[in-house]
């Protein structure tokens, strides 16, 4: 239920996944059409009803017809015949008497109405032995999802494509492969009813710098394409039509903003160093070649993190060899002599192939994923690992493996690179013989035996996303048991301080690169604890070194040590804050308010 706030303005509070403020229409996009609203209708009510089901017949025909012609011109008239039987479902008179009669007799809504009928038929048509028919259910349902959009006045997923103005977009969920390709001149931030923190699509929001808020419950069903509305993704505040005072107060805070973006410019090309001088190493967290730009104007010393996946998804053939050389290569070569460091892929769990078809598991983040995907789909581990041995030349290039859970992993992967290795020396193909290679510790078995896998490592990478909850028992995707997901739980910070601990007894470098490592409340803890790197989105690079730059590692020592004996989580956190704003005032007068949870931001 939102919230009301001043005059007019309703106000949805949901988890803040991407900072920024900005202010537009929205754009309601469905599904989901299972949850449709059901109310009666008065008399006088009825004629609009029918006009409104009438509209959105025409306007689905139009949709179809173009569609078609569409589809006409690129394959042909064969593949564009299908939606013949589309178009003849919006003339099946049996089907359109029925929901008027649902409408003129029950006096129910357009929606309900069209949406029982429909669902009855192709419930009907599902069940049929005659696989013509069962297929006539498909194009059922696909009919009824656009006579609903329409009717609710909300786009689908492909309108996305095709924005022509700028918008705040709303929607149930959005898939990471879809939020990574969104136009950020066209969506202004964004809003789901489902997701957490570190979803992938929460990450791809923060990598494109949109401002977004996810876990809204139902909050699309609630709202209307066209309403007006000012998101605050510090706060994971959604005000619908706000008053001029709210919209004032957001001024001042966005001019607080801009001072604090100035002086974050001053510090740009500085290093990340301690006020008691220990340099942190301050990476970014990249998905893509063309967040190079990014990278170098945040000031990141280079890339602890490359999602190699998203080089992978949204694609009909995995990229080859070739084609990911080129992408390694370009990277390296544009930020040398700062690594890079490039994570082997990372499939399973949220991020599907589009090429590879993934089994159906059922727990797809404890299933077969991303290095134990790798392991077996040797084809796609080798094109990978040979494409980076050759863009290694080309820069400072370090490789890391994702979700190793025991040394045996690691030792297998390690063959592997040998063994690639010896065929490019045998084309007589370079490549750098001392590439470093890391593993990322995400899983809590790699973290307990962190001495004996550093032993074959060159460096450690805690990915705190998984590794929370793999140790917590709590999936990172599920917004209802959001608030379990707690960075500053004992155990997590225990297992940080054990694979820290483990690599400065085996002298490799140990950096975080979960979304934990971007907030300013949690950054003095993980130094505290041993960490010397963090690698975090290049969006909150500058606001994390500025936080850095100012920091006693005396101090972050001493939080460390509190929260990891803690008894209060809360406790921890308040004292976490209340360092970061000891330290860095302005940090905190500019909206961001640390670890994720939601202060509201003006005083509304
Ligand atoms: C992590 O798990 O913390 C991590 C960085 O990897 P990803 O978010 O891509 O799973
Ligand atoms: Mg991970």
């Amino acid at each position: 239920m939102p919230e009301q706030g001043r005059t007019g303005e309703k106000i949805y509070r949901g988890i803040p996944v991407s900072t920024g403020i900005s202010r537009g229409r929205v754009l309601v996009i469905g599904p989901p059409n299972d949850e449709i609203p059901t109310h009666s209708i008065s008399e006088h009510e009825l004629s609009n009803e029918l006009e409104r089901l009438e509209q959105a017949l025409v306007q689905t025909r139009h949709q179809i017809l173009a569609v078609q012609h569409k589809v006409e011109e690129a394959m042909g008239s064969k593949d564009a015949s299908i939606f013949d039987a589309h178009l003849l479902v919006l003339e099946d008179r049996t089907l359109l008497d029925e929901v008027t009669r649902l409408m003129e007799q029950d006096r129910m809504n357009a929606e309900a109405a069209f949406s029982k009928v429909a669902n009855k038929y192709a419930t009907t048509l599902s069940s049929m032995d005659d696989e013509y028919l069962r297929e006539r259910a498909t194009d059922m349902r696909d009919v009824a999802s656009r006579v609903l959009n329409n009717l609710f006045k909300r786009s689908d997923e492909t309108a996305l494509q095709h924005l022509t103005e700028p918008c705040i977009l709303i929607c149930p969920d959005l898939p990471p492969s879809t939020a990574a390709t969104l136009d950020r001149k066209m969506v202004l931030g964004f809003a789901t009813d489902k997701g957490s923190k570190t979803s992938h699509t929460a990450i791809m929001a923060r990598s494109q710098q949109i401002p977004a808020i996810v876990g809204l419950h139902d909050l699309s069903n609630q709202l209307r394409s066209g309403d007006y509305a000012l998101i605050d993704g510090y706060s994971g505040t959604l005000i619908i039509n706000p008053t001029d005072q709210t919209l004032f107060d957001y001024g001042q805070l966005i001019r607080k903003q801009v001072t604090l973006e100035e002086k974050l410019r001053d510090i740009q090309s500085k290093p990340a160093v301690t006020l008691d001088g220990v340099l942190v190493g301050l990476r970014a967290n990249i998905e893509q070649t063309t967040d190079i730009e990014a990278v170098v104007a945040c000031g990141a010393e280079g890339v602890g993190l490359f999602r190699s996946e998203y080089i992978f998804i949204n694609r009909e053939q995995p990229p080859t060899e070739d084609e990911q050389y080129q992408a390694y290569r370009a990277v390296a070569e544009a930020l040398k002599p700062n690594p890079v460091v490039i994570r082997t892929l990372d499939i399973g769990g949220d991020k599907l192939l589009t090429h590879s078809h993934l089994p159906q598991e059922l727990n797809p983040f404890l299933g077969w994923r991303a290095i134990r995907f790798c392991l077996v789909e040797h084809t796609i581990f080798r094109d990978q690992l040979r494409a980076i041995l050759r863009a290694s030349v080309h820069g400072t290039v370090k490789m890391m493996y994702p979700m190793i859970s025991g040394l045996g992993e690691l030792q297998q992967a390690n063959q592997l690179v040998e063994k690639y290795k010896s065929e490019l020396r045998a084309e007589g193909i370079p490549f750098d013989e001392k590439m470093e290679i890391g593993i990322m510790v995400e899983v809590p078995s790699a973290a307990l035996i962190a001495d004996s896998l550093a032993r074959h490592a060159d460096f450690f990478s805690i990915g705190t996303n998984d590794l929370i909850q793999y140790s917590l028992a709590v999936d990172r995707m599920n917004e209802r048991i959001a608030h379990l997901y707690d960075p500053t739980h004992p155990a997590i910070l225990q297992l940080i301080k054990l694979t820290a601990d483990a690599a400065a007894r085996n002298n490799i470098p140990v950096s975080v690169c979960g979304e934990m490592a971007g907030d300013p409340a949690m950054v003095p803890i993980l130094l505290g604890l041993g960490v010397t790197e963090l690698s975090i989105s290049p969006s909150l690079i500058p606001r994390i070194k500025f936080l850095i730059r100012r920091l006693k590692m005396s101090e972050a020592r001493e939080l460390a040590r509190f929260a990891m004996t803690s008894e209060s989580q809360q406790e921890t956190i308040e004292r976490a804050r209340l360092l970061v704003r000891n330290t860095a005032p302005s940090l905190i007068e500019s909206g961001e308010t640390g670890t994720g949870d939601s202060e509201p931001s003006p005083s509304i």
